[in-house]
């Protein structure tokens, strides 16, 4: 498995992230669905001149990398699309392993990614003090009285 640095996010896709917005805006497929899906991404973020729908046909299809602003721009539009607040519009959509029901897609996390000392895997903390995940450091039940 390869070691993946916490500091840096593993986005999703972009051409899962381009897929997103193409159901989310109920866009037929075709030529003119990256028109309307670069004009889209070209207003929510200013850019002029504007994306042309080959460069987002390009990248959906992986023929072309996507640039960072690009990348920005398409998970901004994605969080927006999910209803998530503009306080919050940093955030990028990550690909994070959790168990089944725990999670749902869109869902904001609220913590930050730390290594595990003693089994060495990478995990979400749900304290600052936190130092151990929870399967080598369960936590304590709380004892009602
Ligand atoms: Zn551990």
């Amino acid at each position: 498995m390869p070691v993946r640095n916490p500091s840096e996010p593993m986005s999703i896709e972009i051409q899962e992230a381009i897929s997103g917005l193409i159901d989310g805006l109920h866009l037929p497929n075709g030529a003119n669905c990256y028109k309307h899906l670069a004009g889209s991404i070209s207003a929510a973020v200013d850019k002029d001149p504007p994306y042309t729908w080959r460069y987002i046909q390009s990248v959906h299809k992986g023929t072309i990398k996507a640039g960072a602003p690009l990348k920005a721009a398409v998970s901004s539009l994605l969080a927006h699309q999910y209803g998530i607040p503009s306080q919050i519009s940093q955030a990028q959509f990550v690909t994070v392993l959790a168990e089944p029901g725990t999670i749902v897609i869109g869902s904001y996390v609220n913590g930050q990614s730390k290594l595990c000392p003693l089994c060495g895997i990478l995990f979400v903390t749900d304290h600052p003090r936190r130092k151990y995940c929870s399967i080598c450091r369960p936590p304590r039940k709380r004892v009602r009285k």
